[in-house]
């Protein structure tokens, strides 16, 4: 550790008793300073600078006499004047939901800060069972339990064993809360498990969803919802059935960024919005893995990646597509593109006359932003399907300047804020934002963009009166 000349100086001096304690306190009053005296005490020792300070009490009071409210024992064995400490006024709610209002000491011309976390007690929080330990779990799900003030993860299922040991003494879960795929319908006996979070290749969501439901456990299944309409219906009948809740994992429309758009879309900011141009790209090389295999995947580009642009532009306007025109392409001869497709190119009509044009792609560098154009200025949120990075510009004019903001807001775990929604709608019995009717109407929609590229032609859809027809309430953290 280097000590700053001007701190070493004054230690000396301290050492050497030329300094007043209050001196001292106020230049090394903080934790560290004892330390940092010591230290450089004890270095002096070699160049025979304050050698008997270094063994001497600073205040030059034998140990036991010192009073240990003013002082304290530094690690050399010295007493050492500690720190005033104290508690500045706060506003401490009673109510577990309501934060803890701190002294304030900034100005109205910074940002604020967002209120104090209000998390709930460990005992009280919603269990989730992960199933599936791949990219997304691993990566992103258990480190942003972290995050979370209403959720917690209590058990894993996966096929490797290593894996599960592994992972389960990472996360502080019990061994015996650790279950083999073939194992997955005994998590009906594990009463700490109150959801199920289905984070599987595609083509096994519906499965896992209706036996999931059928085991008594609420379900959070990750996009797309599954591989068909049909498989999506059976879903939500299951959950209906069994009395459960069936939310998608739709992180975007959980993301502040993305919220902040959707809020500045909906408020008119710069008048209505005739059209939004979206992009998500990335590239892949493995052409063994599931993504790859049409019956895995049940797609390529469009299921996987695409998707966002398709329900986040939905999210946005909160109306429904009334027609889409695809257009796909696969390179020929390339393995990765063999059974699903590299690119999706297509267009969303919505109503009055708002048009969406959307493009994803399996074979370029990775690129995820999109562009909502309105009548008197547009909104741009580069990184803004990504999982975190979100860079939102904007642009208007006022008089002969044009305005061009670059506008920054609290970032927050997308994943947690999605996973704590979810538990909330557990905990106080409400209907998720984002249910299974959301996922059921983009697969619905994917259906007709596959069906369009397929034909070369416009495809029509049913007409959907209203706003926000197939989400829940508002998410309220
Ligand atoms: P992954 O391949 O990394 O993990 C999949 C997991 O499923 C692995 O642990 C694998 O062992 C297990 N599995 C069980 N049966 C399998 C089988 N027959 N074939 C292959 N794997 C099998 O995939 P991932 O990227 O974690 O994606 C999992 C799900 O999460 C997909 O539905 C994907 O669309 C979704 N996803 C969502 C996001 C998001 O941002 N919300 C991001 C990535 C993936």
């Amino acid at each position: 550790m280097s000590i700053p000349n001007d701190l070493l100086n004054t230690v000396l001096r301290h050492a050497s008793q030329e300094v007043s304690r209050k001196e001292f306190l106020s230049l090394a009053g903080r934790g560290l300073a004892a330390s940092v005296a010591v230290g450089a005490l004890a270095g002096c020792q070699d160049q025979g600078a304050a050698s008997t300070a270094a063994t001497t009490p600073t205040t030059g009071t034998p140990a036991s006499e010192v009073d240990a409210s003013t002082t304290f024992t530094a690690p050399g064995g010295q007493q050492v004047p500690s720190s005033e400490a104290v508690s500045p006024p706060a506003k401490v709610p009673a109510a577990p939901d309501k934060p803890i209002e701190l002294e304030a000491w900034k100005s109205d011309v910074d940002p604020k800060s967002p209120p104090t976390p209000t998390p709930l007690p460990p005992d009280q929080r919603v269990g989730y069972a992960l199933v599936g330990l791949g990219h997304l779990t691993l990566e992103e799900l258990l480190p942003a339990f972290g995050e979370c003030k209403k959720s917690k993860p209590v058990a894993l299922v996966s096929g490797s064993p290593e894996k599960l040991a592994k992972v389960a003494k990472q996360y502080g879960i019990k061994p015996a809360s650790c279950y083999s795929y073939a194992d997955y319908d005994k998590l009906k006996d594990n009463p700490e498990v109150q959801a199920i979070y289905i984070v599987l290749p595609n083509s096994m969501h519906a499965e896992y969803t209706i036996r999931g439901a059928q085991a008594g456990k609420h379900i959070l299944c990750e996009k797309p919802m599954a591989n068909s309409v049909a498989e999506c219906e059976a879903m939500i009948a299951a959950c209906n059935k069994a009395g459960k809740k069936l939310m998608i994992a739709y992180r975007i429309q959980y993301e502040p960024y993305n919220r902040l758009v959707r809020d500045m879309v909906r408020d008119e900011k710069f008048g209505k919005v005739k059209y939004l141009q979206a992009q998500n790209s990335q590239s892949s090389a493995n052409p063994d893995h599931w993504r790859h295999k049409k019956a895995l995947a049940g797609g390529g580009a469009l299921p996987d990646i695409g998707l966002y642009c398709l329900n986040t532009a939905r999210f946005l306007l909160g109306t429904e597509p009334t027609e889409v025109f695809g257009y796909s392409y696969s390179s020929p001869g390339n393995p990765l593109f063999k059974e699903v497709e590299e690119m999706m190119s297509w267009q969303m009509r919505f109503p009055g006359g708002v048009v969406v044009d959307s493009i994803t792609h399996y074979n370029t560098h990775d690129s995820r932003f999109y562009r909502v154009n309105a009548e008197r200025g547009w909104l741009h949120l580069n990184n803004g399907y990504a999982y975190r990075g979100q860079q939102l510009q904007t642009s208007h004019a006022e008089g002969s300047a044009r305005m061009e903001n670059h506008i920054t807001i609290g970032a927050k775990n997308q994943f947690a804020a999605e996973m704590d929604h979810f538990s909330a709608c557990i905990l106080e019995n409400k209907k998720p934002h984002t249910p299974g009717e959301e996922g059921l109407q983009d697969q619905r929609i994917m259906e007709a963009i596959y069906q369009s590229a397929r034909a070369g032609r416009p495809v029509k859809l049913p007409a959907v009166a209203g706003t926000d027809v197939f989400r829940g309430p508002e998410p309220t953290a």
